[in-house]
């Protein structure tokens, strides 16, 4: 995708529809990919961490998870056609993945969140197939990173607010061949 920069940060020229079937392409072909969905807040942070902000640009897609970014992106005269958050990416994906039958491992919120969200994906997406998850207060993570690198999940959550998920997909990408993306606090809005 062509990319508009805001504040330092180049945003992918996408639509969700675009965006999405990219990424079901990459699903397809196991390719290693690394999602952002950067609001305001990531964009700010990013801008006086700049140990966080080449975390951020090794993502393979960054979106505008924010009408803040949209309208960045227009006063630069540099439209980017809509939002493209990660609640909505994410639900996106676990409904490509319950029809295709995807491997899905999800990581952070606390544990009751995390328990109420592996029920609801149960019951709404029986097909998608979790191989592993766990709460995101966790001291060693050598059992989530053993699980990641032996199931090779199709798709990796990771729900630890920034910058540590963010940090942390950079860090650990290489043990699998995943669509690998941060999703904030889309597992506690999920879990309702
Ligand atoms: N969280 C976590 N581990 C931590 C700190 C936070 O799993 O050490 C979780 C927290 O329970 C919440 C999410 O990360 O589910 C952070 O949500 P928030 O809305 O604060 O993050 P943002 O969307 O701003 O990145």
């Amino acid at each position: 995708f062509p990319t508009v920069t805001v504040l330092g940060v180049p945003f992918i020229k996408a639509t969700n529809a675009q965006f999405l079937n990219q990424l079901y392409q990459d699903l397809k072909q196991h390719k290693n990919r690394f999602v952002v969905t950067a609001n305001p807040e990531i964009v700010m942070y990013a801008r006086d961490h700049h140990d966080y902000l080449n975390t951020v640009l090794t993502a393979d897609y960054i979106t505008p998870d924010g009408i803040g970014i949209i309208q960045g992106a227009k006063i630069l005269k540099q439209p980017l056609p809509e939002r493209v958050t990660g609640y909505d990416t994410m639900l996106a994906l676990f409904k490509f993945a319950n029809a295709h039958h995807l491997k899905v491992y999800l990581l952070g919120a606390k544990p009751e969140v995390i328990h109420a969200v592996l029920h609801k994906l149960t019951v709404e997406y029986p097909h998608l197939e979790i191989v592993g998850a766990h709460d995101g207060y966790f001291k060693d993570d050598s059992d989530i990173l053993n699980t990641i690198h032996a199931k090779q999940p199709d798709l990796v959550f990771v729900a630890t607010g920034f910058p540590k998920q963010e940090e942390w997909i950079a860090r650990n990408r290489y043990l699998s061949d995943s669509v690998w993306m941060g999703v904030g606090g889309s597992f506690d809005v999920f879990a309702g």
